[in-house]
């Protein structure tokens, strides 16, 4: 019915599209009568249109008339060479029409969705001239250092011709010379130092001349799929160096590597019983389950038994290799599965504790947690004395009950109230001490179970690096949070870094948020078009394409176990290398590219290999790795953004031929990785090897799925075809998308509570750096100190707790150096007003006076009159500088306390009551008392 409807009149989107093309149609014709202007004449244009807008035209005015300007100059520059990477590039690029239709569609903000190789890079100079146009920020933004600067030196070349600045912006750019750069029309940079430079900005710099970006008007985000999503779970955070830090990583890491291995020891120990039985029965590999078996009732409880635990082994060590095995085999693997579903439910709860208690550790390995078992506790206190300092105890895991203790040592009649506030303070202390601990020992337990090397993180030179789990890329500089980062370098015996203290942090999506306009470009945006639209008002356009694609899409080939998968990859490869064609072989950790790389050298094979390990060179590796004969192995970073060229003859030959080797929790990842062969009409294909030991085959197969296995089990190394499969694969993956786009929904959520008080602080803290009068602001200061306390005490004159005269007298002596007698205030007749007014005249006299002084004692050492004006600028700036460090003071400490409440409040889910709704309440309050307390210690720094 619909179908129909949408054939009739078209999609949204198609409307869109088709009013796009004809504002192209109007492109077009002004690059007509272009033709006839001189060079010159065609580059005076920029300075017509800069013209036309401070005269009130709007840059959607000027659209058609700019990208034709664009379009021409282009024309023009064709056949001289531009110099890019290093290298003499011969220019030949005059945008295609699809291309303006892109180009219009991101100066609209939209999220255009172009395949790869359909010329993103060019598509942008368009809007990006336009817009720069109104002499405001105009960013371009990357994924790397390599990109930004390529794309300033190639197509920069557009709208430097036309007379406008592009600067680049990377990690070499030294600070003093950073303002130069955001000088520029139309800066390109990676997401990393555009946020950066707003963190240092808001938190570091200590006068206006040391802050260097002028604003956020438009930015164009390339590969935004890969910026706004992949990269948004973790923020950018400024730290430095914590005061006193109490992390005891050192102390507890042996112990619970001793834990660990204890863990080990015990699952191996079952494993081997489960599967000497089972082979006894001649049941345990998959070649074995064929032959029928009968067994005797004995036997058959026997056997039972022994699956029984396995199963515990897949709780324990849920990638023991006995377990791997045992799960080949279709018989094994329905029952497995069945006995998970079994003991999930509540009403098999005894029975599965009295299976797992031999375990200390129970890992449930789908939703990514672990617990402690009863005997888990018990061999902590056992085996955890690790360096002497240590005491291990099953205390360790008990938190205090704080509230019950407070009340026994109120209730305790033997201590006077000094005692009682000694006892409860130490209460905190010792409370405060055991949180860490358990902290510590808990991250240390997940790095040593669910973190895993090259999959996760990788050390490199004494240090954990970090590894985009969706792009494969090393993160270097950016760390796992909340102690788990020190957690895996105690795992790994690499040194520890020191607890450090946030400054400044923001998520990705936050800083963006900034900018007036936004606009993204990539690949493949459609998968998360809802994303897009729901936290950045972003549409995602599909723009058409220049030439059909010519990629053959092959169906997935389905094996059962691993080792099957990668034998087909094998021969894949073989055979298609044979022919000459190149090969592009994606993986999804840097251990599955290096067994491949292992198979492939033990076969003769020479190929390259592109991880985060060897990445130095990405660029250039991708860019050979469509020469005839080339095999390339990359995890999916696969030098994003550079184009795969196929070398000489190539085409003739059907092009790159793709191989994936194994779906991605993400179907974007998968779509990307297609897409870097038959770019812009080129011939290719592409196809996926799947197993199912593929940790995404592991986690989310259906026990459908497990039954049909059995019937269909194939014969040893061929593929399982079945469309059905195909389709439960998807499912399984737009599971796992579901999921992780709650998680950063969730992490937004947190990040939008702090983003307000961030705003808030940091707008402050830019008036303070930029006003011309800090002296008015600080006294302006005092003014609602008094006035905000005058209320605390002067309230209601009715009653004795709301009319404290004597209150507020005492209190404005403790605060500020000023004295009142008793019977300034105190009088019937006096209103909160008068009383308040009394108080902040004097502070405030108080305070110029102290200005005075500082004046006239410079004076008197000998300076001449003239020197006044110069004074009363040194006391402003002195006083920038003291309202300025305490806002940074305070403003960190409460950057650890909302730390530290996020934490807690996570606990709170136990209680029934929901963690976002009592972190917004009680970070509101915080917020609050920190406006209370930055005023009156800005009001003690001042008198100081
Ligand atoms: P994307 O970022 O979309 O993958 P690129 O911007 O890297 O694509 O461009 C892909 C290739 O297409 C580049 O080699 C570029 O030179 C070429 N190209 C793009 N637009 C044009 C054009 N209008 N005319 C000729 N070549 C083009």
């Amino acid at each position: 019915m619909f179908g129909i409807f949408k054939k009739i009149f078209g999609t949204a989107h198609d409307r869109i599209i088709k009013r796009y093309w004809r504002l192209v149609a109007e492109v077009n014709q002004w690059d007509e009568r272009f033709v006839s202007l001189s060079d010159d004449e065609v580059r005076a244009k920029t300075v017509e249109f800069q013209e036309r807008i401070r005269r009130g035209e709007t840059v959607d005015d000027l659209l058609p008339e700019a990208y034709a300007v664009v379009k021409t100059a282009c024309r023009r520059l064709c056949g001289s060479e531009v110099h890019v990477s290093g290298y003499n590039q011969r220019w030949d690029m005059v945008p295609y029409d699809v291309q303006v239709v892109g180009a219009i569609a991101l100066h609209y903000g939209a999220i255009a969705e172009m395949q790869t190789g359909e010329g993103k890079t060019l598509t942008a100079t368009m809007p990006l001239y336009l817009n720069a146009l109104t002499g405001k920020p105009v960013h371009l933004v990357t994924v790397n250092d390599y990109l930004a600067l390529r794309d300033c030196e190639w197509v920069g070349a557009i709208v430097r011709w036309l007379g406008l600045t592009t600067a680049a912006l990377i990690g070499g750019v030294s600070i003093e010379a950073r303002p130069g750069v955001y000088a520029a029309d139309i800066v390109y940079g990676t997401a990393s130092e555009f946020g950066f430079d707003y963190l240092r900005d808001n938190s570091m710099a200590h006068c206006k001349e040391e802050q260097v970006q002028r604003g956020y008007y438009f930015a164009i985000i390339d590969e935004v799929d890969s910026i706004l999503i992949d990269e948004a779970r973790t923020p950018l955070i400024i730290s430095g160096p914590c005061p006193q830090s109490r992390q005891l990583y050192d102390v507890l890491k042996d112990g619970v590597a001793a834990l660990v291995r204890r863990q080990r020891d015990i699952c191996n120990r079952i494993a081997q019983e489960a599967k000497k039985v089972l082979e006894d029965f001649r049941l345990f590999s998959a070649q074995e389950g064929e032959e029928e078996v009968k067994l005797s009732k004995e036997q058959e409880a026997a056997r039972r038994e022994a699956v029984r635990k396995l199963w515990v082994v897949s709780k324990g060590l849920p990638t023991h290799r006995v377990l791997k095995r045992a799960r080949e085999n279709p018989d094994l693997r329905d029952e497995l599965d069945k006995l998970e579903a079994y003991y999930h439910g509540d009403q098999n709860k005894e029975e599965r504790t009295l299976l797992l208690a031999e375990l200390c550790i129970i890992v449930d390995e789908r939703s990514n947690e672990y617990e402690l078992s009863d005997k888990g506790i018990a061999v902590w206190s056992e085996v955890g004395h690790g360096a002497a300092s240590n005491r291990a105890s099953p205390d360790d895991f008990i938190m205090l009950d704080l509230g019950g203790e407070y009340a026994r040592i109120d209730d305790d009649p033997t201590l006077d109230e000094d005692e009682k506030l000694q006892a409860k303070v130490a209460l905190r202390e010792e409370d405060g001490m055991r949180k860490e601990r358990a902290h510590n020992l808990r991250q240390l337990l997940r790095a040593h179970l669910l973190m895993e090397r090259d999959v996760d993180y990788i050390v490199q030179e004494g240090k954990i690096v970090i590894i985009d789990e969706n792009t494969g890329r090393p993160q270097p500089g950016r760390r796992f949070s909340d102690g788990l980062h020190q957690a895996i370098e105690a795992k790994e015996a690499v040194p520890i870094q020191k607890e450090t203290q946030t400054y400044a942090t923001i998520t990705l999506q936050n800083f963006f948020r900034m900018y007036e306009k936004l606009a993204g470009m990539s690949g493949t945006a459609l998968t998360e078009a809802g994303e897009f639209k729901e936290i950045y008002k972003l549409e995602a356009l599909a723009i058409p394409t220049y030439r059909p694609c010519q990629r053959k899409d092959l169906d997935d080939l389905i094996f059962m176990t691993e080792r099957e998968k990668y034998n087909a990859i094998l021969a894949e490869v073989r055979k298609i290398h044979a022919t000459g064609r190149p090969i592009l072989i994606g993986t999804e950790s840097v251990e599955a590219s290096e067994k491949l790389s292992r198979i492939f050298r033990q076969n003769g094979l020479e190929h390259t290999v592109l991880n985060a390990k060897y990445n130095d060179r990405e660029a250039e590796v991708i860019s050979l790795a469509g020469m005839q004969g080339a095999i390339t192995i990359a995890t999916n970073m696969a030098g994003r953004g550079t184009d795969i060229k196929l070398g000489t003859g190539v085409a003739m030959l059907g092009g790159l031929h793709v191989i994936g080797v194994s779906r991605h929790q993400s179907r974007r990842i998968d779509r990307q990785l297609r897409g870097r062969s038959a770019r812009l009409g080129d011939p290719g294909s592409a196809i996926f090897f799947i197993s199912f030991e593929d940790p995404l085959m592991r986690l989310f197969s259906s026990p459908r799925i497990n039954t049909m296995l059995k019937k269909l089990r194939p014969p040893e190394g061929e593929p399982i075809s079945a469309t059905i499969l195909n389709r439960s694969i998807e499912t399984a993956q737009k599971r796992v998308e579901g999921r992780n786009y709650m998680v950063r929904k969730h992490t937004l959520e947190y990040d939008d509570v702090m983003n307000k008080q961030r705003s808030e602080i940091y707008s402050f803290r830019n008036e303070l750096l930029h006003t011309s009068d800090p002296i008015a602001i600080a006294e302006d200061l005092l003014i609602t100190l008094c006035e905000n306390s005058a209320s605390d005490f002067l309230s209601n004159r009715g009653s004795d707790e709301g009319w404290n005269p004597e209150g507020y007298r005492q209190w404005l002596m403790t605060h500020l150096p000023v004295t009142f007698t008793p019977e300034e205030f105190d009088s019937d007749y006096m209103t909160l007003e008068q009383i308040c007014s009394i108080a902040t005249n004097k502070v405030l006299h108080a305070f110029r006076h102290k200005i005075h002084v500082q004046q006239l004692r410079s004076n008197l050492l000998g300076e001449s009159e003239d020197h006044d004006a110069a004074h009363k600028e040194m006391a402003a700036e002195a006083l920038r500088n003291i309202m300025i460090r305490a806002v940074d003071k305070l403003w960190q400490e409460h950057l650890l306390a909302m730390d530290h409440l996020r934490s807690e409040v996570s606990m709170r889910t136990v209680a029934q009551k929901d963690p976002l709704m009592e972190f917004k309440h009680e970070a509101f309050a915080l917020f609050h008392e920190l406006g209370r307390t930055l005023r009156a210690k800005i009001a003690t720094d001042l008198f100081r």
